[in-house]
């Protein structure tokens, strides 16, 4: 791999943007494939010739702030996807209940048939069906 190494010299490599990049290309190749759709053949081509330019880059900075850029949207993204995840997890396993008296969120397991609830918060009792 010296060949290599010697080729990457003061270029920029890889970074998440340009995996970001390569996935998206391959996602559109696929589709292209599944629905002949020509137009989406030649944008992942084309990422995946940027692709290729930012890595040959010798212009690291520039590089750089485009991959911060890039993290910058990603980031927020990903969490908010992560917390769809969660919550789409627990509405399988728990039922999400509203105290009446003090607005207070209560989350209960399913499959318990009814159950009376106690709010931790006010104390009050009411019934409901997990
Ligand atoms: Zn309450």
């Amino acid at each position: 791999m010296n060949w290599l190494r010697r080729m990457m010299y003061g270029r920029y490599g890889s970074d998440q943007l340009n995996v970001a990049m390569l996935v998206l290309s391959i996602a559109l190749l696929l589709v292209s494939r599944l629905l002949r759709i020509r137009i989406f053949y030649w944008l992942s081509f084309i990422l995946l010739v940027l692709c290729y330019l930012r890595m040959f880059s010798r212009n690291i900075t520039r590089r750089h702030e485009e991959n911060q850029k890039f993290l910058r949207y990603w980031f927020p993204m990903r969490e908010r996807w992560y917390r769809m995840t969660d919550n789409l997890r627990d509405c399988r396993t728990h039922r999400h209940f509203k105290c009446r008296n003090c607005g207070q969120k209560l989350r209960v397991p399913r499959g318990r048939g009814k159950v009376s609830i106690t709010c931790p918060r006010c104390g009050n009792q009411f019934l409901g069906k997990t």
